[in-house]
């Protein structure tokens, strides 16, 4: 799926989400989101089946079925996870099966040809021979053609399945588990770890202020912001309202400044709500910068040290430590 009808895809199932909870008079909260995203797309079957057996008559689900369902199916985001974990050794599997019956089909194709040369040799008549020959290889050459569509098509499933592991269905963005990967590739690479931790201020406020929707809007807009401000470093969505920058072999001055940049440029902006351009007011966040050359852990911690840093003093600030010295503005 290319990235424009990923997208067009996660809208229609945010909206259908919506929808959903609004249907059962569930409240528009993370937790029920995630709960409806996983009954809609169908990612976990027991939850679906068990869902529609509950609400079949028409039975509206309680919060109470919600969260004890969460639990009773540990439907969390690491199921999700483990669910497109299965799905990508599903087709590590079927890749291996294509290779295994084109080899044998290879084998079985040379053992007829040395089988006909050697008929030929006692003497059979040549030209039936020749003809079982010819179609002999028009068969395996069909085969084949069939196998490297076979094989195109879970090559391209199995691109979709690792960027689907690896990607924020709200945002776009990277998510978490994209930033360990890459944390990983730095590391080997013995390049420099330079994280920023970004925690966007009062969050919640805006939430039980203009609603769910508006909320997840906002996170959007930051989410561009900061990607376009930071570009061509990676600007991940680690969780909630919370994003995670990391820019490799880049010094923690550079960083400081970027993030910096990125801060005011959202600061600046006057956020509306779109359909009634009712006026959100200004949107900040807190970061914290740290740098490494060697545990990428401990850079994240220290960064978040940092942002608890810039919350406690104030929020709309970015704070790095550089040498034990914090630096703030
Ligand atoms: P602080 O300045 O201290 O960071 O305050 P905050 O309100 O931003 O932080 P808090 O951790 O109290 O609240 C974060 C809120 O983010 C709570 C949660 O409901 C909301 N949230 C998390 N994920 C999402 C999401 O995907 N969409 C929306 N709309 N809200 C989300
Ligand atoms: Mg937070
Ligand atoms: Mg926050």
């Amino acid at each position: 799926m290319d990235s424009r009808s990923r997208k067009s895809a996660n809208r229609k199932t945010a909206e259908q989400a919506i929808r959903f909870l609004d249907a059962h008079m569930l409240d528009p909260i993370p937790s029920n989101y995630s709960f409806a995203y996983l009954y809609l797309t169908g990612i976990n079957s027991t939850l679906r089946k068990t869902v529609d057996v509950i609400t079949c008559d028409g039975v509206r689900l309680t919060q109470q079925d919600v969260d004890d369902l969460m639990d009773s199916t540990a439907v969390s985001a690491a199921s999700l996870n483990d669910e497109q974990d299965a799905r990508l050794r599903h087709q590590a599997l079927a890749f291996a099966e294509l290779s295994n019956a084109m080899l044998h089909e290879t084998g079985a194709f040379n053992r007829d040809l040395t089988q006909g040369v050697e008929d030929i040799s006692a003497g059979a008549d040549m030209l039936t021979i020749l003809r079982a020959m010819v179609a002999r290889t028009a068969e395996v050459e069909r085969k084949l053609a069939e196998t490297t569509r076979e094989t195109e098509r879970l090559r391209l499933d199995l691109e979709a399945a690792q960027d689907d592991a690896t990607r924020d269905a709200l945002t776009n963005l990277p998510n978490r588990r994209a930033v360990d990967r890459e944390m990983q590739t730095l590391l080997t690479k013995g390049a420099r770890i330079t994280v920023a931790f970004c925690d966007v201020d009062h969050f919640k406020a805006i939430n039980d202020r203009f609603g769910h929707a508006v909320g997840d809007r906002v996170l959007k807009a930051v989410a561009e912001t900061l990607q376009e401000i930071l570009h061509p470093h990676i600007v991940a969505r680690f969780g909630g309202e919370e994003f995670v920058a990391l820019l490799g072999d880049v010094d923690g001055e550079t960083a400081f400044a970027l993030v910096e940049k990125a801060r005011e440029a959202i600061a600046s902006r006057n956020f509306r709500v779109r359909d009634t351009d009712e006026f959100i007011g200004q949107i900040t966040f807190s970061a914290g910068v740290s740098s490494t050359l060697d545990d990428p852990s401990e850079a994240l911690r220290e960064a978040d040290h940092s942002l608890y840093e810039a919350k406690n003093s104030g929020r709309n600030r970015t704070v790095y430590k550089a040498d034990g010295m914090r630096a703030a503005a």
